[in-house]
């Protein structure tokens, strides 16, 4: 079958065999459940099979790839064909899955957020492999105190432990991207701030990050009315910008807006 890339579905596919390998010899295949996002026309699912899992699911909107990669891997591999962003994997959380993909960019961020967002008290994965723009990988792996750090970092590194694996260049894709890729390996934090809502990390970091360049004194005031006494609890200057409040701090100040919402 001839496979003409679909740009609305974000299609760059992996071509180059060291990078998959590279990719695949990351994972720690042996007798683990995986789940892979976007297989596409299957590069990385095969390069994945000959190390013999002992289960492999595929998430894939397109139908079109859904019977190539069928027909290419028939029973050794599971194919669900929906869109990613509708698949319920808390109904999955009895087989605990490794995640890997190299997602269609234009929603990455989007099941990013989504997942960690639902996650609940039973993670259904143990480890995500997923490569994204560099540009959206730095943003989620920025320190405090740069540019980059933002809402992505802090809903990013409030459950998970980030560690970059390697960058990705264009040359590696059919058709080949105009930016450059990074691979990034996420573990579930032991240990993390519990709120009631986790939507509220939303709201919240919404409110400091829709003015990022100005100081915070003002998204403060919106949310808690002795935002001066809660500034000094924190021990945090009211004249900082958003990017200049740590982790931990905004961990802090959800909290503290959940617990005023009572
Ligand atoms: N992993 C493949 C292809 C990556 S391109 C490779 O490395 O070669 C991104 C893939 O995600 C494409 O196959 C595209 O069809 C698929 N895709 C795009 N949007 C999706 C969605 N909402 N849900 C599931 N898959 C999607």
């Amino acid at each position: 079958m001839q496979i003409k890339p679909k740009k609305s579905l974000g299609q760059n596919f992996l071509i180059d065999k060291n990078i998959i390998e590279k990719i695949t010899s990351f994972i720690d295949l042996e007798n683990k459940n995986l789940l892979e996002i976007g297989p596409g026309t299957g590069n990385l699912t095969a390069s994945i099979l000959k190390k013999k899992p002992k289960k492999i699911t595929v998430i894939e909107k397109d139908r079109d790839l859904c019977s190539l990669l069928s027909e290419k891997f028939g029973q050794q591999i599971k194919i669900i064909n929906d869109d990613v962003l509708k698949f319920n994997p808390n109904e999955y959380k009895n087989n605990k899955f490794i995640v890997f993909g190299n997602l269609p960019y234009n929603i990455s961020t989007e099941i990013l957020v989504n997942w960690i967002i639902n996650l609940k008290l039973e993670p259904w994965f143990s480890d995500l492999f997923l490569m994204f723009q560099k540009e959206v990988a730095d943003r989620i792996i920025a320190n405090e105190n740069t540019s980059k750090f933002g809402r992505l970092t802090i809903i990013s590194k409030w459950r998970l432990d980030i560690k970059k694996l390697f960058d990705v260049s264009p040359s590696c894709f059919y058709p080949e991207p105009k930016i450059n890729s990074s691979v990034l390996h996420f573990t579930l934090k032991k240990n993390y701030i519990k709120f009631k809502k986790n939507r509220n990390i939303e709201i919240v970091t919404k409110t400091f990050f829709n003015q990022r360049r100005k100081m915070i004194k003002n998204p403060m005031k919106q949310l808690f009315c002795d935002y001066i006494e809660l500034a000094k609890d924190l021990d945090i200057d009211l004249n900082l910008r958003p990017q200049n409040i740590s982790l931990d701090n905004y961990y802090k100040i959800i909290q503290k807006f959940e617990e005023l919402r009572n």
